[in-house]
């Protein structure tokens, strides 16, 4: 059907609209399809655009454990088992292995890699409703009548009508910002200080390092077996055209003071200034928030997508509870449910942000907070 042969509007119904195919997104469908519980996921690129997108690194125990709850462990890509880290301040090195676990295991793994396997299982073997490269995504959810999204695709306008919606489209949430204004509370902390990331074509050869230094923090993090994504706090008003390949390599070795490290392959750079945000409630009427369209975390504690994955997993449970067994309760509390795990993760990620900064330039916080947070670190060791 060509797009002059379209109708306005062709209404579709479902029992769950997914607006984002992130990770949140993505993992929701599954769990939901699994449970049979009718949904169509609304994802504004393309398929191969977001099998690319690289971001996090790390699944937690936790989020291992819930796959496999799920019975989806086996989607899981492969990937080291995370034992510790070190953390080298001025040079120094400590290292900080985790004792070993019983049952699930956290794992380094890049997200892509995640979402390539979710989509495989949610396309190519559970034959899921995604529909990729939608724009203007508009959400009707009022008090009476049954909620609807609204969306345009190749062929023209569509409309989805459903009984729930779940925005999981990421920090710039348009599903969040169909809710009506003073409805949502947001809190939001600003660091002060941004990292420059990015993408290396080199590989971690032993623990992941954070280096804490006069100089700013450096960390070098594994994302498979060749590469790595390296960070190197620097200031929010810095641009790429700051951090030229040669600077980028002369400031890891300054900065993790270590004269070997050799030049590498750079895949890609961003600068990402670090805050916290939450908002509250995470839920109206019958949309709910998960995963960055509900907080953004720093990634200094590598929690913001096991942060998405917690949500997703109350919200699934909530949702089929309410969509297969005509039971709303969970649904309903569905934000004073996840609201203490956020703000609890959200007071790990701040209190490692602010001790692995504070301890090392000076100039941002003072000597006082230096001293202040290396003694933090050094009670962290002894604990
Ligand atoms: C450089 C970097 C490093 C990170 N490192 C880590 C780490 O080590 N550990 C960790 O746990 N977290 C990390 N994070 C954070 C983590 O990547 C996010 O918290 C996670 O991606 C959140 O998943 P999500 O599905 O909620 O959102 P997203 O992954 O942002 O997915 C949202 C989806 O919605 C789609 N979308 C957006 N708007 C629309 C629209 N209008 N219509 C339809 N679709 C839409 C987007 O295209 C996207 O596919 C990192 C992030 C960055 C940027």
């Amino acid at each position: 059907m060509t797009a002059n042969e379209c109708s306005p509007k062709q209404n579709q119904e479902t029992k769950v609209a997914i607006v984002g195919g992130g990770v949140a997104g993505l993992t929701l469908a599954i769990f939901l399809q699994r449970s049979g519980v009718a949904c169509v996921l609304l994802e504004r690129r393309n398929r191969a655009h977001v099998e690319a997108r690289q971001r996090a690194g790390f699944i937690e125990a936790d989020a291992v454990a819930m796959y496999e709850r799920w019975g989806v462990a086996d989607k899981l890509p492969e990937g080291p088992v995370a034992r510790g880290f070190e953390i080298r301040i001025n040079g120094s090195g400590r290292v900080f292995e985790r004792p070993g676990e019983e049952g699930s295991q956290g794992r380094f793994c890049t997200q892509q890699q995640l979402v390539t396997n979710l989509l495989r299982e949610l396309i190519d073997e559970m034959r899921g409703d995604v529909r990729f490269e939608v724009t203007d995504i508009a959400i009707q959810n009022d008090e009476d009548g049954r909620p609807r999204v609204s969306y345009c695709d190749a062929s023209g306008p569509r409309e989805l009508v459903c009984d729930y919606i779940a925005g999981c489209d990421g920090g710039h949430s348009v599903s969040r910002s169909s809710i009506p204004h003073g409805v949502l509370t947001k809190y939001n902390y600003e660091f002060g200080y941004a990292w420059l990331a990015a993408l290396v074509e080199a590989p971690v050869t032993g623990l992941s390092v954070m280096g804490v230094s006069d100089h700013g923090f450096a960390a070098q993090i594994p994302r498979g077996p060749s590469r790595s994504r390296i960070y190197l706090q620097c200031a929010v008003s810095d641009g790429l055209e700051d951090w030229p390949e040669e600077r980028i390599w002369d400031e890891m070795r300054l900065r993790l003071c270590d004269d070997t490290i050799q030049n590498a392959v750079i895949l890609d750079k961003d600068v990402i200034p670090l805050r916290s945000v939450v908002y509250t409630p995470v839920q109206y009427r019958n949309l709910f928030l998960a995963g960055d369209a509900a907080h953004l975390v720093p990634p200094t504690g590598a929690k913001g997508m096991n942060l998405a994955l917690r949500d997703v997993d109350v919200l699934a449970k909530a949702l089929v509870s309410a969509a297969r067994d005509g039971d709303r309760n969970a649904l309903e509390n569905y934000s004073d449910t996840v609201l203490p795990h956020i703000w609890k993760e959200q007071e790990f990620s701040a209190s490692m942000t602010d001790t692995f900064h504070d301890a090392g330039d000076p100039s941002q916080r003072g000597t006082f907070r230096q001293g202040i947070a290396r003694a933090r670190l050094d009670a962290f060791f002894a604990s």
